[in-house]
């Protein structure tokens, strides 16, 4: 089966990895540290607060921004449900705000309708997670614009993104965020098998969230309630918890950072090749806005149809067959029956619910060969020629 997505491991990779393994420190050594200032540089942030997935980082970063019981969180329901979770491990509620029908990310037109009609409800969000899916950034300059207008604050999910651009500049260099979080689960951009980081311009919010990474607890004086009882002291300030990376894992980053341009540059050619192999087919290729350069974690194509997900399940099916690992990414989060229990509507979200019918992701990793390639292409081609003259 050729996967949707697959990491890509160097012998340069495994060795930092053993030399970790022989050395002092399995956690909270030299590698962490590294790993956060290597992402910190390449992302032009001031602060990274290395964790064990994303899904905690944005958890402390929904904790560091003082989400609470009584707040509400809006994100796109067309992303991981780690994205809209976090609110709830918060005790706060969660709204969807609906998709943008070119680029499949957060409407800007739609959120901005959402907080007029919020407004006059008295029920604004405290913080929006626009998520840059497939690793194209959301139109952040909107997002920032409208997060002045209405005073919430903004959590970017680039859990598909680093090593992408937004205007010519790195995604996490949070110029229209508070805080922006990455994964390095291993079908991500780059892996440290499970791993997450959260990176921002603010000390405060930088330091909030190294306190809740590790239960809480500081060994800062400056940060105690009293002196020292003498060099064994700590305080516990804060309920945090134990979400920290290993040393073994941050080197295992460390040393994929040095790949990360090399390896978007590979999505960006495979995602070019595909663009042209389809282009004259039913599916509708990914729309890539003139200011953005995306990650390219997911190559998504759409199934025109309006036969509510028919044809896209038989050749989603077909392809499965033919041993091409296809996926769909993702379920509306507000249709997992979690979500369904708490009221939400499928009338109120109509792009989310038409993508949904009609989304493939395609097989995308820096070591899909070019053969593969053109039996995806080429499988894909003919099993649409079987469904269009059944049809
Ligand atoms: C993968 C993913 C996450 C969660 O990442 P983990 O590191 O597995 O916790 C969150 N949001 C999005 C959009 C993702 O794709």
């Amino acid at each position: 089966m050729i996967p949707y997505g697959r990491q890509n491991i160097s012998e340069a990779d495994i060795q930092a990895v053993v030399d970790v393994l022989r050395s002092d420190f399995l956690t909270q050594g030299p590698a962490v540290p590294a790993f956060e200032q290597a992402v910190a540089t390449y992302c032009g942030v001031k602060h990274a607060v290395a964790v064990n997935s994303a899904t905690s980082a944005l958890h402390i970063a929904c904790l560091a921004l003082g989400v609470k019981s009584g707040d509400w969180v809006w994100t796109s329901p067309i992303t991981f449900v780690a994205s809209a979770n976090c609110a709830l491990y918060c005790g706060a509620q969660v709204d969807f705000v609906d998709i943008d029908p070119l680029t499949y990310n957060l409407s800007v037109e739609c959120l901005e309708e959402k907080l007029k009609l919020a407004e006059s409800l008295g029920r604004l969000p405290k913080v929006v997670i626009p998520v840059h899916l497939c690793g194209q950034s959301c139109d952040m300059v909107g997002i920032h614009a409208l997060s002045q207008r209405y005073g919430f604050k903004v959590i970017e999910d680039a859990s598909h993104a680093i090593g992408g651009k937004y205007r010519n500049e790195p995604i996490g260099n949070c110029r229209y965020s508070d805080i922006t979080v990455f994964s390095f689960h291993p079908v991500k951009i780059i892996t440290t098998g499970e791993g997450g980081m959260a990176v921002t311009n603010e000390a405060r919010l930088a330091k909030k969230m190294q306190l809740f990474r590790s239960h809480g607890i500081t060994r800062n004086a400056n940060e105690m309630t009293q002196a020292p009882d003498g060099p064994w002291y700590y305080e516990q300030i804060e309920l945090g918890f134990n979400y920290r990376m290993t040393d073994i894992q941050a080197a295992l980053g460390l040393n994929q950072m040095k790949r990360l341009d090399n390896v978007v540059t590979k999505r960006n050619e495979i995602a070019k090749d595909y663009d042209r192999a389809l282009a004259d087919t039913e599916f509708v290729i990914p729309f890539q806005d003139v200011d953005r350069y995306s990650a390219f974690h997911l190559y998504v194509v759409r199934l025109r149809s309006d036969d509510r997900g028919r044809s896209r399940k038989k050749i989603f099916e077909a392809l499965r067959d033919s041993e091409i690992g296809v996926n769909v990414h993702y379920i509306p989060v507000y249709q997992q029956p979690y979500y369904k229990k708490l009221g939400f509507i499928k009338d109120d979200y109509p792009e989310a619910e038409k993508y949904y019918f009609e989304a493939i992701s395609l097989p995308m990793y820096p070591d899909l060969t070019p053969d593969q390639q053109r039996y995806v292409c080429r499988i894909l081609k003919e099993k649409l020629a079987v469904i269009s003259s059944s049809n």
